[in-house]
Protein backbone atom coordinates (compact mmCIF):
# COMPACT_ATOMS: atom_id res chain seq x y z
CA UNK A 1 0.00 0.00 0.00
CA UNK A 2 1.37 2.77 -0.72
CA UNK A 3 0.54 4.65 1.90
CA UNK A 4 -2.64 4.21 3.63
CA UNK A 5 -4.25 3.30 6.24
CA UNK A 6 -4.36 0.88 9.11
CA UNK A 7 -4.79 -1.98 10.42
CA UNK A 8 -4.51 -4.53 13.29
CA UNK A 9 -3.54 -7.35 15.30
CA UNK A 10 -2.37 -10.11 16.34
CA UNK A 11 -3.30 -13.45 17.60
CA UNK A 12 -3.30 -15.91 15.21
CA UNK A 13 -3.77 -19.81 14.66
CA UNK A 14 -1.17 -22.23 13.79
CA UNK A 15 2.18 -22.49 15.03
CA UNK A 16 4.59 -19.27 16.11
CA UNK A 17 2.88 -18.07 19.09
CA UNK A 18 5.78 -15.99 20.64
CA UNK A 19 8.40 -15.29 18.73
CA UNK A 20 9.57 -12.46 20.26
CA UNK A 21 13.44 -12.49 19.07
CA UNK A 22 15.01 -9.88 17.79
CA UNK A 23 14.06 -9.67 13.83
CA UNK A 24 16.35 -8.95 10.92
CA UNK A 25 14.92 -5.87 9.96
CA UNK A 26 16.50 -5.87 6.80
CA UNK A 27 14.55 -8.63 5.60
CA UNK A 28 11.59 -5.94 4.31
CA UNK A 29 11.15 -7.87 0.93
CA UNK A 30 10.57 -11.33 2.56
CA UNK A 31 7.59 -13.19 1.19
CA UNK A 32 4.43 -12.89 3.87
CA UNK A 33 3.96 -15.98 6.37
CA UNK A 34 0.77 -17.58 5.80
CA UNK A 35 -0.80 -16.73 9.15
CA UNK A 36 -4.04 -15.02 10.01
CA UNK A 37 -3.83 -12.40 12.91
CA UNK A 38 -7.00 -11.29 14.23
CA UNK A 39 -7.65 -7.85 14.39
CA UNK A 40 -6.18 -5.71 16.96
CA UNK A 41 -9.11 -4.91 19.18
CA UNK A 42 -9.41 -1.80 21.68
CA UNK A 43 -11.02 -2.80 24.90
CA UNK A 44 -12.19 -6.40 23.66
CA UNK A 45 -15.08 -7.36 26.77
CA UNK A 46 -16.63 -3.77 26.73
CA UNK A 47 -19.48 -3.59 25.22
CA UNK A 48 -19.80 -1.27 22.27
CA UNK A 49 -22.34 0.53 20.54
CA UNK A 50 -22.58 1.70 16.76
CA UNK A 51 -22.55 5.48 16.80
CA UNK A 52 -22.66 7.97 13.76
CA UNK A 53 -21.14 11.64 13.52
CA UNK A 54 -23.42 14.28 11.84
CA UNK A 55 -20.32 13.88 8.96
CA UNK A 56 -21.77 10.58 8.24
CA UNK A 57 -18.69 8.62 9.69
CA UNK A 58 -19.79 5.70 11.77
CA UNK A 59 -17.84 4.49 14.99
CA UNK A 60 -18.17 2.35 17.78
CA UNK A 61 -18.76 4.32 21.12
CA UNK A 62 -17.50 2.70 24.50
CA UNK A 63 -17.64 4.52 27.32
CA UNK A 64 -17.01 7.92 26.39
CA UNK A 65 -14.98 6.51 24.43
CA UNK A 66 -15.08 6.53 20.39
CA UNK A 67 -13.54 3.82 18.76
CA UNK A 68 -12.44 4.19 15.17
CA UNK A 69 -11.49 1.23 12.63
CA UNK A 70 -11.89 -1.18 15.96
CA UNK A 71 -8.37 0.21 17.65
CA UNK A 72 -8.01 3.93 16.98
CA UNK A 73 -9.52 6.55 20.12
CA UNK A 74 -10.62 9.54 18.39
CA UNK A 75 -9.26 12.39 20.08
CA UNK A 76 -11.64 14.92 21.42
CA UNK A 77 -10.55 17.39 19.25
CA UNK A 78 -11.48 14.95 16.38
CA UNK A 79 -14.88 13.99 17.81
CA UNK A 80 -15.67 17.75 17.97
CA UNK A 81 -14.07 17.84 14.01
CA UNK A 82 -16.62 14.58 13.10
CA UNK A 83 -19.59 16.57 14.90
CA UNK A 84 -19.41 19.60 12.34
CA UNK A 85 -21.93 17.56 9.82
CA UNK A 86 -20.64 19.68 7.53
CA UNK A 87 -17.10 18.95 8.28
CA UNK A 88 -16.76 16.40 5.50
CA UNK A 89 -13.17 16.48 5.15
CA UNK A 90 -10.80 13.72 5.58
CA UNK A 91 -9.21 11.72 7.75
CA UNK A 92 -6.26 12.05 5.51
CA UNK A 93 -6.00 15.77 6.29
CA UNK A 94 -5.72 17.55 9.34
CA UNK A 95 -9.41 18.75 9.53
CA UNK A 96 -8.89 15.37 11.46
CA UNK A 97 -5.41 14.26 11.79
CA UNK A 98 -2.02 16.12 12.90
CA UNK A 99 1.20 15.05 11.61
CA UNK A 100 3.87 14.98 13.80
CA UNK A 101 6.38 18.51 13.05
CA UNK A 102 9.30 17.88 11.66
CA UNK A 103 8.70 13.82 11.54
CA UNK A 104 9.54 13.77 15.85
CA UNK A 105 8.33 11.36 17.82
CA UNK A 106 8.85 11.92 21.50
CA UNK A 107 7.82 8.74 23.49
CA UNK A 108 7.81 7.70 27.40
CA UNK A 109 7.77 3.64 27.86
CA UNK A 110 5.80 2.57 30.75
CA UNK A 111 8.11 1.04 34.06
CA UNK A 112 5.95 -1.50 34.01
CA UNK A 113 5.86 -2.25 30.04
CA UNK A 114 6.09 -5.88 29.91
CA UNK A 115 8.12 -7.25 27.18
CA UNK A 116 9.72 -3.81 26.14
CA UNK A 117 11.61 -5.17 22.58
CA UNK A 118 7.91 -5.37 21.18
CA UNK A 119 8.39 -1.48 21.48
CA UNK A 120 11.84 -0.85 20.63
CA UNK A 121 11.89 -2.99 17.39
CA UNK A 122 8.80 -1.63 16.07
CA UNK A 123 10.52 2.06 16.20
CA UNK A 124 13.62 0.33 14.51
CA UNK A 125 11.63 -0.33 11.47
CA UNK A 126 10.79 2.83 11.02
CA UNK A 127 13.52 4.35 12.26
CA UNK A 128 15.14 2.37 9.62
CA UNK A 129 13.11 2.89 6.53
CA UNK A 130 11.47 6.17 6.94
CA UNK A 131 12.24 9.79 8.08
CA UNK A 132 10.78 9.11 11.45
CA UNK A 133 13.00 9.74 14.37
CA UNK A 134 11.67 8.49 17.80
CA UNK A 135 13.31 10.31 20.61
CA UNK A 136 13.04 9.87 24.23
CA UNK A 137 10.63 12.38 26.10
CA UNK A 138 11.87 14.77 28.22
CA UNK A 139 9.49 17.28 28.90
CA UNK A 140 7.94 17.92 25.63
CA UNK A 141 4.32 18.71 25.70
CA UNK A 142 3.40 15.79 22.81
CA UNK A 143 4.42 12.23 23.23
CA UNK A 144 3.45 8.95 22.56
CA UNK A 145 2.96 6.66 26.06
CA UNK A 146 4.06 2.72 25.47
CA UNK A 147 2.01 0.63 27.77
CA UNK A 148 0.93 -3.02 28.60
CA UNK A 149 -2.29 -2.96 30.25
CA UNK A 150 -3.43 -6.19 30.05
CA UNK A 151 -6.96 -6.75 29.09
CA UNK A 152 -7.76 -3.51 27.33
CA UNK A 153 -6.64 -4.98 24.35
CA UNK A 154 -4.58 -3.41 21.35
CA UNK A 155 -5.04 0.29 20.45
CA UNK A 156 -4.03 3.70 19.65
CA UNK A 157 -5.49 6.20 21.62
CA UNK A 158 -5.80 8.63 18.17
CA UNK A 159 -5.17 8.39 14.78
CA UNK A 160 -2.25 10.99 13.93
CA UNK A 161 -0.83 13.33 16.65
CA UNK A 162 -3.30 13.88 19.26
CA UNK A 163 -1.62 16.82 21.18
CA UNK A 164 -0.42 16.42 24.74
CA UNK A 165 0.09 12.59 25.78
CA UNK A 166 -1.42 9.70 23.77
CA UNK A 167 -1.26 6.40 24.78
CA UNK A 168 -0.58 3.35 22.58
CA UNK A 169 -1.62 -0.27 24.60
CA UNK A 170 0.25 -3.33 23.80
CA UNK A 171 -1.95 -6.33 25.39
CA UNK A 172 -0.67 -9.54 26.40
CA UNK A 173 -1.21 -10.68 22.48
CA UNK A 174 0.47 -8.22 21.20
CA UNK A 175 3.43 -8.52 19.27
CA UNK A 176 6.21 -6.24 17.39
CA UNK A 177 4.27 -6.24 14.21
CA UNK A 178 1.07 -4.92 16.44
CA UNK A 179 3.48 -2.45 17.80
CA UNK A 180 4.49 -1.46 14.19
CA UNK A 181 0.46 -1.50 13.52
CA UNK A 182 -0.46 0.72 16.31
CA UNK A 183 2.45 3.25 15.52
CA UNK A 184 0.86 3.29 11.66
CA UNK A 185 -2.33 4.93 13.56
CA UNK A 186 -0.39 6.71 15.84
CA UNK A 187 1.76 8.64 12.74
CA UNK A 188 -1.95 9.14 11.03
CA UNK A 189 -2.58 5.61 8.96
CA UNK A 190 -5.77 3.88 8.57
CA UNK A 191 -6.60 0.45 7.69
CA UNK A 192 -5.78 -0.80 4.30
CA UNK A 193 -9.35 -2.52 3.77
CA UNK A 194 -11.49 1.06 4.12
CA UNK A 195 -9.19 2.45 1.33
CA UNK A 196 -12.15 4.07 -0.86
CA UNK A 197 -11.24 1.63 -4.09
CA UNK A 198 -11.07 -1.62 -2.07
CA UNK A 199 -14.07 -2.84 -3.51
CA UNK A 200 -11.77 -2.73 -7.14
CA UNK A 201 -9.38 -5.08 -5.21
CA UNK A 202 -11.53 -7.23 -2.70
CA UNK A 203 -14.93 -8.53 -2.56
CA UNK A 204 -16.34 -8.44 1.21
CA UNK A 205 -18.76 -10.78 2.28
CA UNK A 206 -20.57 -9.08 5.12
CA UNK A 207 -23.03 -11.75 5.78
CA UNK A 208 -20.39 -13.86 7.41
CA UNK A 209 -19.00 -10.86 9.65
CA UNK A 210 -20.51 -11.67 12.72
CA UNK A 211 -21.52 -8.44 14.54
CA UNK A 212 -22.02 -5.03 13.93
CA UNK A 213 -18.88 -4.04 15.89
CA UNK A 214 -16.81 -6.39 13.16
CA UNK A 215 -18.83 -5.18 10.41
CA UNK A 216 -18.13 -1.81 11.07
CA UNK A 217 -14.60 -2.16 10.62
CA UNK A 218 -15.30 -3.06 7.28
CA UNK A 219 -16.60 0.04 6.14
CA UNK A 220 -15.17 1.91 3.00
CA UNK A 221 -13.85 5.46 3.44
CA UNK A 222 -15.56 8.23 1.49
CA UNK A 223 -13.11 9.46 -0.74
CA UNK A 224 -13.66 12.52 0.69
CA UNK A 225 -12.40 10.95 4.11
CA UNK A 226 -8.97 10.01 3.63
CA UNK A 227 -6.00 9.94 0.74
CA UNK A 228 -4.42 6.95 -0.84
CA UNK A 229 -1.49 6.52 -3.08
CA UNK A 230 -1.10 3.84 -5.42
CA UNK A 231 -2.90 0.44 -5.51
CA UNK A 232 -4.23 -1.52 -3.13
CA UNK A 233 -1.24 -3.31 -1.16
CA UNK A 234 -1.90 -6.87 0.25
CA UNK A 235 1.25 -7.10 2.07
CA UNK A 236 0.83 -3.39 4.22
CA UNK A 237 0.97 -3.80 7.76
CA UNK A 238 -2.19 -2.48 7.97
CA UNK A 239 -4.05 -4.61 6.19
CA UNK A 240 -7.00 -7.03 7.66
CA UNK A 241 -6.46 -10.57 6.62
CA UNK A 242 -9.15 -12.48 4.35
CA UNK A 243 -10.01 -14.56 7.52
CA UNK A 244 -11.38 -12.60 10.41
CA UNK A 245 -10.68 -14.48 13.52
CA UNK A 246 -13.70 -14.74 15.71
CA UNK A 247 -14.72 -16.72 18.56
CA UNK A 248 -12.25 -19.41 18.08
CA UNK A 249 -13.71 -19.60 14.55
CA UNK A 250 -11.53 -18.67 11.33
CA UNK A 251 -14.54 -16.76 9.55
CA UNK A 252 -13.54 -15.91 5.93
CA UNK A 253 -14.78 -12.49 5.01
CA UNK A 254 -12.47 -11.06 2.22
CA UNK A 255 -11.04 -12.67 -0.97
CA UNK A 256 -9.10 -11.14 -3.44
CA UNK A 257 -11.12 -10.11 -6.92
CA UNK A 258 -9.57 -13.72 -8.27
CA UNK A 259 -11.12 -15.52 -5.79
CA UNK A 260 -7.98 -15.96 -3.51
CA UNK A 261 -7.37 -15.16 0.19
CA UNK A 262 -4.85 -13.65 1.53
CA UNK A 263 -3.17 -13.18 4.75
CA UNK A 264 -2.08 -10.44 6.94
CA UNK A 265 1.30 -9.52 7.93
CA UNK A 266 2.40 -8.22 11.19
CA UNK A 267 6.12 -8.91 11.00
CA UNK A 268 7.23 -5.40 9.06
CA UNK A 269 6.45 -2.46 7.25
CA UNK A 270 5.66 -3.23 3.22
CA UNK A 271 7.14 -1.48 0.77
CA UNK A 272 4.30 0.09 -0.10
CA UNK A 273 4.41 1.10 3.54
CA UNK A 274 7.72 2.38 3.71
CA UNK A 275 6.63 4.93 0.39
CA UNK A 276 3.05 5.90 2.05
CA UNK A 277 5.33 7.04 5.18
CA UNK A 278 7.38 9.04 3.73
CA UNK A 279 5.31 10.74 1.52
CA UNK A 280 4.28 12.63 4.76
CA UNK A 281 7.00 12.11 6.95
CA UNK A 282 10.09 11.81 4.25
CA UNK A 283 12.69 10.99 2.79
CA UNK A 284 13.27 13.20 1.02
CA UNK A 285 13.93 16.12 3.80
CA UNK A 286 12.87 19.60 3.55
CA UNK A 287 13.94 22.81 4.90
CA UNK A 288 12.35 26.29 4.95
CA UNK A 289 13.90 28.94 3.73
CA UNK A 290 12.15 31.82 4.64
CA UNK A 291 13.24 35.48 3.08
CA UNK A 292 12.00 39.17 3.74
CA UNK A 293 10.87 40.54 0.55
CA UNK A 294 9.31 43.88 1.26
CA UNK A 295 8.40 46.09 -0.12
CA UNK A 296 6.96 49.95 0.23
CA UNK A 297 3.20 50.07 -0.13
CA UNK A 298 3.57 54.12 -0.44
CA UNK A 299 1.45 54.39 2.46
CA UNK A 300 2.28 55.90 5.92
CA UNK A 301 6.13 56.81 4.56
CA UNK A 302 8.54 54.48 3.72
CA UNK A 303 9.31 50.59 4.89
CA UNK A 304 6.34 50.11 7.71
CA UNK A 305 4.71 47.40 9.21
CA UNK A 306 2.12 47.04 6.85
CA UNK A 307 4.96 46.21 4.20
CA UNK A 308 6.51 43.28 5.93
CA UNK A 309 6.57 40.40 3.94
CA UNK A 310 8.80 37.27 4.04
CA UNK A 311 8.52 34.63 1.13
CA UNK A 312 8.87 30.87 2.10
CA UNK A 313 10.59 28.26 -0.24
CA UNK A 314 11.34 24.49 0.62
CA UNK A 315 14.82 22.64 -0.26
CA UNK A 316 15.03 19.11 -0.89
CA UNK A 317 17.61 17.36 0.76
CA UNK A 318 18.48 13.52 0.90
CA UNK A 319 19.83 13.49 4.63
CA UNK A 320 18.42 14.55 7.76
CA UNK A 321 20.93 16.99 8.54
CA UNK A 322 20.16 18.56 5.46
CA UNK A 323 23.42 19.30 3.76
CA UNK A 324 23.15 17.09 0.40
CA UNK A 325 20.10 18.65 -2.07
CA UNK A 326 18.16 16.19 -3.54
CA UNK A 327 15.47 16.06 -6.16
CA UNK A 328 11.57 14.64 -4.74
CA UNK A 329 11.61 11.69 -6.78
CA UNK A 330 7.48 10.68 -5.51
CA UNK A 331 4.55 12.81 -5.02
CA UNK A 332 5.48 14.54 -1.04
CA UNK A 333 3.28 15.84 1.46
CA UNK A 334 3.91 18.57 3.61
CA UNK A 335 1.45 19.97 6.45
CA UNK A 336 2.15 23.36 7.72
CA UNK A 337 1.04 25.06 10.68
CA UNK A 338 0.06 28.55 11.31
CA UNK A 339 -0.12 30.57 14.17
CA UNK A 340 -1.83 34.18 14.08
CA UNK A 341 -2.03 36.84 16.14
CA UNK A 342 -4.68 39.50 15.85
CA UNK A 343 -5.09 43.18 18.23
CA UNK A 344 -7.68 45.34 17.58
CA UNK A 345 -8.25 48.81 18.94
CA UNK A 346 -5.63 48.19 22.20
CA UNK A 347 -7.78 45.00 22.95
CA UNK A 348 -6.33 41.67 24.16
CA UNK A 349 -4.54 39.80 21.44
CA UNK A 350 -6.37 36.52 19.95
CA UNK A 351 -4.36 33.96 18.90
CA UNK A 352 -5.70 30.94 16.37
CA UNK A 353 -3.70 28.13 14.51
CA UNK A 354 -4.38 26.98 11.11
CA UNK A 355 -2.86 24.70 8.99
CA UNK A 356 -3.32 22.96 5.27
CA UNK A 357 -1.08 20.42 3.02
CA UNK A 358 0.84 20.78 0.75
CA UNK A 359 1.14 18.56 -2.12
CA UNK A 360 5.07 18.68 -3.92
CA UNK A 361 5.11 16.93 -7.15
CA UNK A 362 7.92 14.45 -7.66
CA UNK A 363 10.95 15.96 -10.05
CA UNK A 364 11.76 19.20 -8.22
CA UNK A 365 14.51 20.26 -5.52
CA UNK A 366 12.53 23.51 -4.16
CA UNK A 367 8.91 24.73 -3.81
CA UNK A 368 7.67 27.83 -3.24
CA UNK A 369 4.82 27.85 -0.35
CA UNK A 370 3.68 30.94 -0.74
CA UNK A 371 4.05 34.43 1.39
CA UNK A 372 3.54 35.33 4.80
CA UNK A 373 2.68 38.52 5.96
CA UNK A 374 4.37 38.51 8.92
CA UNK A 375 3.04 41.85 10.76
CA UNK A 376 0.83 44.41 10.07
CA UNK A 377 0.22 47.24 12.17
CA UNK A 378 -2.85 49.82 12.05
CA UNK A 379 -1.24 53.12 10.00
CA UNK A 380 -3.79 55.68 11.48
CA UNK A 381 -3.06 55.89 15.21
CA UNK A 382 -4.08 52.43 16.35
CA UNK A 383 -2.20 49.64 18.01
CA UNK A 384 -3.51 47.29 16.24
CA UNK A 385 -1.81 43.99 15.64
CA UNK A 386 -2.34 41.50 12.83
CA UNK A 387 0.41 38.78 12.60
CA UNK A 388 0.82 35.31 11.30
CA UNK A 389 3.36 33.29 11.52
CA UNK A 390 4.44 29.46 10.02
CA UNK A 391 5.41 27.76 13.36
CA UNK A 392 6.10 23.89 12.35
CA UNK A 393 5.89 21.90 9.78
CA UNK A 394 5.56 17.94 8.83
CA UNK A 395 8.79 16.15 7.43
CA UNK A 396 11.09 18.83 7.33
CA UNK A 397 14.70 19.33 8.99
CA UNK A 398 14.62 21.23 12.04
ZN1 LIG B 1 -5.62 -0.89 13.57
Amino acid sequence: MKHKNLFSIALLLLTCISCEKEPNIEKQQTPETQISYAPEEAFPNKPKEPYTFPNGITVMKCDSMYIYQGDVILSSAQVDSMNKASDVKSMGTNKYVNFWPYSKIYYTIAPSMQNVNRVTTAMAYYSRFTGIEFIKRTNQRDYIYFQSKTGDGNYSNCIGMKGGKQIINLDTDGTYGTAIHEIGHALGLEHEQCRPDRDDYVTINFDAIPNKYWKNQYKKQSIDNCFYLDSFDFYSVMLYGSYLYYNNKNILVMKKKDGSVFFNQRSRLSPDDVIGINYIYGPPYAQLVTKNISEDDNVGGGLDYADIIFSNTLYFYSDKACQHPTTTTQKRMITIYYRFYQQYYNNPPSTRTASHNVIIPAGVDHYEIGNTELISQSEYGYNDLDQGETYSISGVCQ
